[in-house]
C-alpha cells in the first residue's frame, strides 16, 4: 500500500522551461524577469494594481503591517483560528492581537463578533480567509468605514476564490498570498502583497529590499528586511498562474467527490459546500469529528496513519499558544467555538495530484476507523 501524502503538487505546466530560461540567461535573482512578469500577471488576476513578489507568505504579513504603520499602542483584530504568521506579524511589530471566535460551521470568523472588540486603539483588520471559503466580507467592510479602519486581508489559501463575484484578495489596503506548495499556485516557498495604492506599494516594495534608496543605496532612513523572491520561484509562479482556472476546478472536484464519499458516515461535519456569498473552493478537505465521536482528532490521524494516509490537525487557536501565554497576551481569552474545532479538527489528503482512486481509499480508511 502506497502511502498518500496529505499535499502533493503539479508541476507539470511549463515550469521545467521557464527554469531552464532561468539557468540558461544566468537570471536567477529577484532581478529576472519573471518577477516582475509574475507580479504583474498575479496582480491583474486578482483585479489590483500592484503586486510585490516575497519570500514566503508569512513575511508579506510582517511587510503589510509595517507598511501600514502599525506598532506600539496599535490593536488589531484576527481570527483565533489562523496560522501564526498572522499573529506574529502583529506581535513583532509591537502592536497588540485581539482575537475573535469562529464560526461553528464555516470555520471562518464569526463576523458578529467584530464590533465588540473594536476600541479606541484598534487600528487595522486582519481577515483570513479559511480552508476554501471566504469570510463574510460585507460586514467588515461596513465596520471598517464606520470606525476608520484598515483591513489586511491574508488570501493566502484562496488564490483564484471570489466572494459575491469579487475576487479574494482583491479586499482592503493590502492582501496577501502564500506560494507554499500545499497553496494553488506554488514557487515551492514565496508569497505576494497585493495592493491598488501607489505609496503603499512603493513603501511594501522598499521594505522588502532593505529600505535601499535609489540615490544613495546604502543610506538608509528606515529599517527593512530581504524578503525578495528569487527569479527560479517567479518562473515557478508564472507557469502555475498560466493553469490556476484548472487548478481551481481541480479542487474543487476533490472536494466535491470527497463530500460524496463521505456524506453518510455518521459522526462527522464536513466542510460547508457553500454560502450565499462563494462556494467552497476546498484549498484543503477539512474534516470535524461530532461530539458523540469518543476520540479526538489526534486519535483520528493516529489511525489514518496506520492506513498510510497523510493528514494534518487544524489550527491551534492563537490565544491557546504557549508563545503568547508567556508574553502575557490574551490572559482569561476564551473562544469555544475555535478551541473545539482545533481539538476536533484535521484535514485528510487534499493535494492538486491527488488521484480519484486515492480519494475513494481514503474515504475507506475513513469509514473503518468509525467502525
Ligand atoms: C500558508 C499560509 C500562510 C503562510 O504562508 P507561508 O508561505 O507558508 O509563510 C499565511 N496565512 C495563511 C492563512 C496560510 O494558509
Amino acid at each position: 500500500m502506497n502511502p498518500i501524502p496529505v499535499n502533493e503538487p503539479l508541476l507539470d505546466g511549463k515550469e521545467k522551461k521557464y527554469l531552464f530560461e532561468c539557468i540558461e540567461t544566468g537570471w536567477i535573482s529577484s532581478e529576472g524577469p519573471f518577477v516582475k512578469q509574475f507580479e504583474q500577471q498575479f496582480a491583474a488576476h486578482m483585479g489590483r494594481k500592484y503586486g510585490i513578489a516575497v519570500c514566503n507568505g508569512s513575511v508579506a504579513l510582517d511587510a503589510a503591517v509595517a507598511a501600514l504603520g502599525i506598532g506600539s499602542g496599535d490593536e488589531v483584530i484576527l481570527p483565533t483560528f489562523t496560522i501564526i504568521s498572522c499573529a506574529a506579524a502583529i506581535v513583532r511589530a509591537g502592536a497588540v492581537p485581539v482575537v475573535v471566535d469562529c464560526d461553528p460551521h464555516t470555520w471562518n470568523m464569526d463576523v458578529s463578533q467584530l464590533e465588540a472588540k473594536i476600541t479606541p486603539r484598534t487600528k487595522a483588520i486582519m481577515v483570513v480567509h479559511i480552508y476554501g471559503l471566504p469570510v463574510d466580507m460585507e460586514p467588515v467592510l461596513a465596520l471598517a468605514e464606520k470606525y476608520g479602519l484598515q483591513i489586511i486581508e491574508d488570501a493566502a489559501e484562496m488564490h483564484g476564490q471570489t466572494y459575491k463575484g469579487r475576487p479574494c484578495g482583491s479586499f482592503g489596503a493590502i492582501s496577501t498570498f502564500s506560494f507554499y506548495p500545499n497553496k494553488h499556485v506554488t514557487t515551492g516557498e514565496g508569497g505576494m502583497l497585493l495592493t491598488d495604492d501607489e505609496k503603499l506599494a512603493e513603501r511594501c516594495s522598499s521594505l522588502r529590499n532593505l529600505c535601499f534608496q535609489p540615490q544613495k543605496r546604502f543610506v538608509h532612513e528606515e529599517l527593512g528586511w530581504n524578503f525578495r523572491m528569487t527569479n527560479l520561484q517567479a518562473a515557478l509562479g508564472v507557469a502555475q498562474l498560466e493553469r490556476l482556472d484548472e487548478f481551481v476546478a481541480r479542487k474543487y472536484h476533490i472536494g466535491q467527490r470527497y463530500t460524496e464519499l463521505l456524506s453518510d458516515i455518521p459522526g462527522l461535519q464536513l466542510p460547508v459546500p457553500k454560502t450565499d456569498y462563494a462556494e467552497n473552493i476546498y484549498w484543503v478537505y477539512g474534516l470535524v469529528l461530532n461530539d458523540q465521536v469518543p476520540f479526538d482528532a489526534e486519535e483520528a490521524m493516529r489511525r489514518l496513519a496506520k492506513y498510510k494516509i497523510g493528514t494534518r490537525p487544524f489550527f491551534w487557536c492563537m490565544h491557546e499558544q504557549p508563545v503568547f501565554q508567556k508574553m502575557g497576551l490574551f490572559d482569561g481569552v476564551c473562544c469555544p467555538v475555535a478551541e473545539r474545532i482545533a481539538r476536533r479538527g484535521f484535514y485528510i489528503p487534499s493535494g492538486m495530484a491527488l488521484t480519484d482512486e486515492q480519494m475513494e481509499r481514503v474515504a475507506i480508511a475513513v469509514r473503518e476507523i468509525f467502525s
